[in-house]
């Protein structure tokens, strides 16, 4: 059995999208056609047995569509009073979709904190050990109302990165508005070649990543790649994939070429501490 197809019997996934994978991009709204699918994706992957954890981006996108803004909002208070109203209207809006299908979704907002104070980092663990038990699925999110600079993780592809190797995760799945990596921007360079799987992430591959961004969310390829850094240290195989249409969730579990695929690490020892020591966390 070849690697892709080996991903069907991933027992806990972490799957992250981004802001402009869930919104219009010419109004700026949420797509609720889009939001239907990502739903009823991560149910059927829950109906299989897995156990699923979502980070989901979007509390300031949707603030900001629902106070008005036409532009990101400038300052730190404009930004976490955004987050403020556009993450409950986003977790209302989830909690429905999730009901609809008989799966129950719950919220875990995160500061670096969480992770680097030893006793936050041990209560979120068993927090979401209890909810998976339960069968529910944490949706994730930084707590971006009270997160200043200092205990900002900055973006959801860390954090999502983070969360698997707490949560021993086996698959992390990134679903942005790129088909996955290249050997350079393909908007620029149309001899850049697509990369199925990075075996090993060396310090050429992680150049690759510099310089590609989005206008609405805050990862670029280089977040990217430090979250596959991650990730496959503290042993899940990750994939980005491009989240236009959010049906790329089962195909890649049934194996098929979607995304660049990094593969996990091999018999390494893991400390989750030292990693976020490493990564300046
Ligand atoms: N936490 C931010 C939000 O929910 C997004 C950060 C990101 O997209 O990386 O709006």
């Amino acid at each position: 059995m070849n690697i892709r197809e080996q991903l069907k019997d991933r027992k806990r996934i972490v799957v992250k999208i981004g802001s402009s994978s869930i919104t219009h991009e010419e109004t700026g709204a949420l797509n609720l056609t889009k939001l239907e699918v990502l739903v009823r994706e991560l149910c059927d992957l829950k109906n299989m047995g897995k156990d699923v954890i979502l980070v989901s981006s979007g509390a300031i996108a949707v603030g900001r569509q629902a106070v008005g803004f036409h532009h990101r909002p400038k300052n730190l208070a404009e930004k976490q009073a955004c987050a403020a109203i556009g993450q409950a209207q986003l977790m209302m809006i989830y909690q429905k979709l999730f009901s609809e299908y008989g799966h129950r979704a719950a919220q875990i907002l995160m500061t670096k904190h969480t992770m680097t104070n030893n006793l936050n980092r041990k209560n979120a663990f068993n927090t979401f050990e209890e909810l998976l038990a339960m069968g529910a699925i944490p949706i994730v999110n930084e707590n971006d109302t009270v997160a200043t600079y200092e205990i900002e993780f900055g973006d959801n592809d860390t954090l999502s990165a983070i969360v698997a190797a707490l949560m021993h995760a086996d698959l992390l799945i990134l679903l942005s508005d790129i088909d996955g990596l290249y050997t350079d921007d393909p908007r620029k360079n149309p001899d850049a070649r697509f990369i199925d799987t990075v075996e090993c992430l060396d310090e050429q591959l992680m150049q690759m990543g510099k310089g590609s961004s989005s206008d609405v969310g805050t990862g670029g390829m280089a977040t990217k790649l430090s979250a596959a850094r991650i990730a496959t240290a503290a042993g899940a195989d990750m994939i980005i994939a491009n989240g236009a249409d959010f049906h790329v969730l089962h195909k890649i579990m049934q194996g098929k070429p979607y995304g660049t695929l990094f593969q996990k690490q091999q018999g390494k020892e893991f400390h989750l501490i030292d990693i976020l020591e490493e990564e300046h966390i």
